[in-house]
């Protein structure tokens, strides 16, 4: 069966995103499961997290030092009755029911301020003889207290769905006592890698043929982004297996493809797509490297879509639809096109809510030329900190040359515009 041409589709690098993000905005998460709190680490959060008491529960004390009531303080020095110690965890029974006037009652950190007393006073500010101490600093209310339920309400929620969690996230649900959370399940990412030349990483290459690192470079971009990768075999350039590789692929939540999206004669991925009657949304992306990017949806032919819809009897469910990108083969543009293009889709159906892409800024080490009306992203390597980031470009043989994107920990990202970045200037960054 021959398909019509694919019309060519070559957007701005911002429409491609925007794009790309919009057809994020459909996607749901597939299921959720229950897992233990450091299991939950860098999981997407399926459940909001409520405090489940006041927090603090009661006014804490931010310094070793002094409760004191704070108007007692207008001259000084002044001496106070010492009338109690109060330790972090320390039994109500022993804390001072109420500090008068004239009295104080010493208090480490972390432990509860007694009724009477608005404010700490530090214990550098203070000489203790006995049971009697005198302070030479004032304090305004409230001075080293952090009233109760100032952090949060019991019952106000302090983490939502859609949160990817990290340190602080997971430190916040242990204090309010949730050592197990729902997450989102991991969406199932397929890869479909193409082309005649390559072969298995365990194979020996002939003289004209390479070892597979594509699929390897994603499925290592696809966990960290908080997906399964599922390898596919590697896809000939022949359009029967290519296609039957697609139909399997299309089993899993998203499928990403490798190679086979340029113009050559053996470019087929478009063409059999086209044969399946999926929809381009575009087929390529006005960037260095990674220009023939393309995305995509297609209608899943039954049986091949994996789970899919629960029907009720005499209803007709449309066929799902699966999205699709196919990354140009060339590794780094690979690379390049999984971070622009299928991240943002990856992490809507990992259920995070929508994030934008991160860039730093640092000052170029050496002058940049180069032929405008791409966006580019070129391998660089950051060094230095703060206002003395520095950035350089790699040398290297192209978007093939994975040897050199080794060594870099950046891309510099030049806008379309420019022809001439010269040292010194500030370029923006995007870590890799
Ligand atoms: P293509 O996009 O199919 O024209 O491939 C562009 C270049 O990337 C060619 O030099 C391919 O040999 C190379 N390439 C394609 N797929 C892979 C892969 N899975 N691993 C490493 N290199 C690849
Ligand atoms: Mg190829």
């Amino acid at each position: 069966m021959s398909a019509p041409p694919v019309h060519a589709t070559v957007l701005s690098f911002e429409d491609a995103r925007r794009a790309v993000e919009e057809h994020a905005a459909k996607l749901h998460p597939t299921g959720m499961e229950y897992v233990d709190l450091l299991a939950a680490a860098g999981r997407v959060l399926a459940e909001p997290v409520f405090a489940d008491r006041d927090i603090p529960p009661f006014p804490r004390s931010t310094r070793d030092g002094y409760a004191v009531r704070s108007a007692d303080l207008a001259q000084l020095p002044a001496t106070f009755d010492v009338i109690g110690e109060i330790k972090a965890g320390e039994q109500l029974g022993r804390i001072p029911s109420a500090i008068g006037s004239g009295q104080v009652a010493a208090i480490m950190t972390g432990a509860p301020v007694p009724a009477g007393a608005d404010a700490v006073v530090m214990v550098e500010y203070s000489t203790q003889h006995g049971e009697r101490v005198e302070i030479t600093k004032g304090v305004v209310p409230g001075e080293n207290v952090v009233p109760r339920g100032a952090e949060a309400r019991q019952g106000s929620s302090l983490l939502d769905r859609g949160l990817r969690l990290n340190d602080a996230a997971i430190a916040l649900a242990a204090s309010v006592g949730k050592s197990w959370l729902d997450v989102y399940k991991l969406p199932r990412v397929a890869v479909l890698t193409t082309g005649d030349e390559i072969v298995d990483v365990n194979a020996t290459p002939g003289p004209t043929q390479i070892r597979n690192s594509n699929s390897y470079s994603l499925a290592v971009q696809i966990r960290r982004a908080g997906g399964e990768p599922v390898l596919l075999p590697i896809a000939p350039d022949e359009p029967q297996a290519l296609r039957r590789l697609i139909e399997d692929g299309l089993k899993s939540d998203l499928l990403l493809m490798t190679g086979g999206v340029s113009m050559g004669r053996y470019d087929l991925v478009e063409q059999v797509l086209s044969e399946m009657g999926a929809e381009f949304f575009f087929t390529g992306a006005k960037i260095q490297p990674g220009r023939p990017v393309v995305f995509g949806q297609v209608m899943c032919g039954a049986g091949t879509c994996g789970a899919g819809t629960l029907a009720r009897p005499g209803t007709l469910v449309p066929p799902p639809r699966k999205y699709f990108l196919g990354l140009p083969g060339n590794p780094v543009s690979t690379m390049v096109t999984f971070e622009l293009f299928a991240r943002p889709m990856l992490e809507a159906l990992a259920g995070q809510s929508p994030c934008k892409l991160v860039f730093l800024h640092a000052r170029l080490k050496s002058e940049i030329r180069i032929k405008p009306g791409l966006r580019r992203f070129l391998p660089a390597v950051l060094t230095g900190e703060l206002e003395n980031s520095e950035v350089e470009l790699v040398a290297w043989q192209g978007s093939g040359d994975i040897a050199a994107t080794a060594r870099a920990n950046c891309y510099i990202v030049i806008p379309p515009d420019r022809d001439r970045i010269t040292a010194g200037e500030w370029v923006a960054v995007m870590p890799r």
